[in-house]
């Protein structure tokens, strides 16, 4: 087989449906979030980012570089090891606490992603316990659905949001079987949440267990801010709650929370913990300062969601398609692979303002969309910018406006 040639026809084939990915080449400027610099055609660009995950500044917050770099100085650079072979450091310990604490939970489980999280659980729980069926929903983040695939246990694909189609599911299914509920609260491409008590009530109708990805909620929704879960009070409902610290704690790192003994069972058994090496303490001080602030601070919530919501306003009047998001996120219907990546483009050459588009397969195809992210630090200046680009460059390229 002639391998080059194999590799070069496919990225053609993407570059032809105009979904090839080309990274933005930034450097973020601690201290002056949401402002970084952007190299490109041989020349560094001061922009502005609007499609950051790092939703609350906090990957820049002062207390969390501080906690990093005296973990830094105090431990070194690395783990030294997985958790079992010498890589356990105390940070780890104190942040796995922290972890359970906060989402109401006997125990947390650290791993090296949000994906490594999602993917070791589900494939560990759905590999180990004899018959397990899962019902997940049909918008799932690729990291479960890999992580499902992997275990090879029956899964049945609910309506996405659809606690009325998963309980037809489950009505249908062995009433013997074991069985997990999968889904997350926020969903990222749209910014819809889960009504996780209905879905609750009908998980708990079945003997099901349930497992929420808060990935996309962490840090930014209830009043201490674990999640969707502590907001619509169902903490004690969820079984296994997952979560990131790469988003709006502003580091890296994923977690899952549940009991005492499916924790145990998911540092014992799961290979994706097990066989890799643990994240460097710094990072895990990192993240354990940055929890420890949002926790005090529900008002970097409030000023959060006031500025999404200002954002929403500010574009439905100015007629651009902002999609119907009920959360932090706000998506703008493009619906053309090629015509949203030119909107991009458009965006970071003529106002120095970078919105990455979003193209399958992340979202299906005519659904392509600029998915911004306002956080506390988007003023209203930057907003007035950000509105007038793109009115012009929807008037520029003739793009559908609201309805
Ligand atoms: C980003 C994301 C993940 C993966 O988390 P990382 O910490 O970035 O690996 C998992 N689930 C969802 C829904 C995500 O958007």
């Amino acid at each position: 087989m002639d391998f080059e040639k194999f590799f070069a026809d496919r990225i053609a084939e993407l570059k032809r449906e105009g979904r090839y990915r080309i990274f933005a080449d930034l450097e973020r400027q601690a201290g002056s979030f949401p402002t970084a610099k952007n190299y490109r055609d041989g020349a560094v660009h001061d922009v502005t980012v609007w499609c950051s995950n790092d939703y609350l500044c906090m990957g820049q917050h002062p207390k969390v570089i501080k906690a990093m770099t005296e973990a830094l100085h105090r431990c070194g650079a690395g783990a030294g090891g997985t958790r079992n072979i010498s890589g356990t450091n105390h940070y780890h310990v104190l942040l796995e606490e922290e972890l359970a604490g906060w989402n109401r939970k006997e125990a947390a489980l650290l791993f090296t992603s949000g994906y490594v999280a999602n993917q070791t659980t589900l494939s560990t729980l759905g590999a180990q316990i004899p018959g397990l069926q899962i019902f997940s929903d049909a918008f799932n983040h690729n990291s479960m659905i890999e992580g499902m695939r992997q275990g090879r246990a029956q899964r049945h694909v609910f309506k996405h949001n659809d606690p009325a189609d998963l309980e037809r599911l489950l009505a249908a299914a062995d009433p013997a079987a074991p069985k997990m509920v999968a889904f997350e609260s926020v969903y990222s491409m749209d910014g819809d949440i889960a009504p996780m008590a209905a879905i609750c009530d009908v998980a708990e109708k079945y003997g099901a267990m349930t497992y929420c990805d808060e990935v996309h909620a962490v840090g930014m929704y209830g009043l201490s801010g674990s999640g969707v879960a502590e907001r619509d009070g169902v903490q004690d409902r969820v079984t296994i709650i997952q979560g990131t610290m790469a988003k709006a704690l502003g580091v890296v790192g994923g977690y899952v929370a549940a009991s005492h003994s499916l924790v145990d069972f998911i540092r014992s058994f799961g290979p994706g913990f097990i066989f890799s090496s643990a994240l460097p303490p710094a990072v895990a001080a990192g993240a354990l300062a940055s929890i420890r602030h949002l926790k005090d601070h529900n008002d970097i919530r409030e000023r959060h969601q006031e500025r999404a919501a200002t954002l929403k306003r500010r574009l439905t009047e100015a007629g651009i398609p902002v999609m119907d998001s009920v959360s932090h996120i706000v998506p703008v219907m493009v619906g053309d692979a090629a015509l949203c990546k030119k909107a991009s483009d458009d965006l970071l050459r003529h106002h120095n303002i970078y919105v990455q588009p979003i193209n399958y397969p992340t979202v299906p195809k005519g659904s392509e969309r600029l998915r911004i992210t306002p956080t506390p630090l988007h003023d209203d200046a930057m907003m007035t910018r950000l509105v007038e680009a793109l009115i012009a460059i929807w008037g520029s390229l003739g793009l559908k406006k609201a309805a």
